[in-house]
């Protein structure tokens, strides 16, 4: 593998062995005392001990803060903006997955702010109200190869007062420094790196077939799409293949940057079913992608003709529709939401929440309630064909 340094869209180290870098970084982006924001589960793990040794080696005392739910909550947040005060940081090493590095980036945003979270939700220009000079400053390390949230400059956690999901949005809150070292991701069950790797697909997918005049996001997205398509099989049948697992963390970057053109249905709807049934955000849309697929067909044919012809897939947009439904068998993608503990009764709750989404704007044709229930229904029933 060969380790690179771009800067697009900021600093970004790749390559094996880099999260040895992680005090450097630290110095580079003027931290002496930051606070590691990461995973519950990644407590006991060697890759946060691995972490320590190399900060603790290079003289960088730092605390650790890991009381953050899977589906993470504004009260995660206000939690580690308490242990990020009282240990006196300056900083945030924000360390795991989509989870623990959305909450690191909010804690660093909200270290300094005298307003609620929910004052600074990413509506209109909400985010000017926020005191720029007093983010605290993050380096992004991901341990997942999916949400790409190390190089974007939005937190997403849910609010649970109103039990929906809720997005902070400041260009201050762009990492200053992101390692993207793709042996973090080695040791990842194989339920995770199919469900995080689809989700890095589901971005480039989306923003792929959103509407809009964006070239750059979608010469981004269409390679992403590819690498993905030829490297989460070989990461699932061989998790040790390093340069699968760095071309997936590539395609989980270039997804986070690419969905700046839009997402659509498939997160619009995978959202509150997340909130309400606390499923996987990533398997979540493996599950939604073939409905959403089959509900947009007449919509994105050419789109998904031209990304087929470039990803050597045969038969144009059916023949990747196929390809996509291929991996209910090849990856163990479930093929109804009902499997992953959602509740078919639901359909007009969560299309009343789906259309309120922001991802649904990006959507090809209109995601009206009636469409978002119908393909809810259709992915409870494992109906294709019936969506269109
Ligand atoms: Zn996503």
């Amino acid at each position: 593998m060969t380790a690179a340094n771009w800067s697009f869209p900021t600093a970004i180290r790749f390559g094996a062995g880099r999260v040895a870098e992680t005090a450097e970084a630290c110095e580079s982006a003027g931290m002496r005392r930051p606070l590691v924001v990461t995973d519950p589960g990644m407590a006991d793990l060697p890759l946060l001990a691995t972490l320590r040794d190399h900060l603790d080696a290079a003289g960088v005392s730092h605390g650790v803060f890991t009381d953050l739910r899977p589906n993470p909550l504004g009260a995660d947040v206000a939690a580690g903006v308490i242990a990020f005060r009282a240990g006196d940081h300056d900083g945030v090493i924000a360390f795991g997955g989509g989870s623990a590095l959305d909450v690191g980036k909010l804690v660093a945003f909200m270290a300094g702010q005298s307003r609620p979270l929910w004052y600074f939700e990413d509506v209109g220009d909400n985010w000017t109200r926020a005191d720029a000079d007093a983010i605290a400053p993050v380096i992004a390390v991901p341990t997942t190869a999916g949400t790409g949230s190390e190089v974007g400059r939005a937190g997403v956690v849910i609010n649970e007062t109103e039990c929906r999901k809720f997005v902070a949005f400041h260009p201050g809150m762009l990492a200053k420094v992101v390692i993207c070292d793709p042996e973090l991701t080695i040791g990842l069950p194989p339920v995770l790196t199919v469900g995080t790797g689809i989700d890095a697909f589901s971005h480039c997918l989306e923003a792929l077939c959103a509407p809009g005049y964006h070239p750059m996001a979608d010469g981004i997205a269409i390679e992403g799409c590819r690498l993905v398509i030829e490297h989460l099989p070989r990461v699932v049948a061989d998790p040790t293949d390093i340069e699968s697992r760095g071309h997936m963390m590539s395609a989980a970057a270039m997804g986070a940057v690419a969905f700046q053109k839009g997402l659509g249905a498939i997160h619009a709807i995978s959202h509150p079913v997340s909130v309400r049934w606390h499923t996987h955000h990533g398997m979540t849309n493996a599950v939604l992608m073939p409905y959403v697929l089959e509900a947009n067909a007449d919509h994105i044919a050419d789109r998904l003709d031209r990304l087929a012809a470039y990803a050597g897939i045969s038969g144009g947009a059916s023949g990747l529709h196929a390809h996509v439904l291929g991996w209910r068998d090849s990856l163990a993608v479930p093929h109804t939401l009902v499997e992953l503990g959602a509740d078919p009764a639901a359909a007009a709750d969560v299309a009343a929440d789906a259309v309120k989404e922001p991802p649904a704007a990006g959507n090809p044709r209109e995601l009206t309630e009636e469409l978002a229930a119908a393909i809810y229904t259709a992915a409870c029933e494992g109906a294709l064909h019936g969506t269109r």
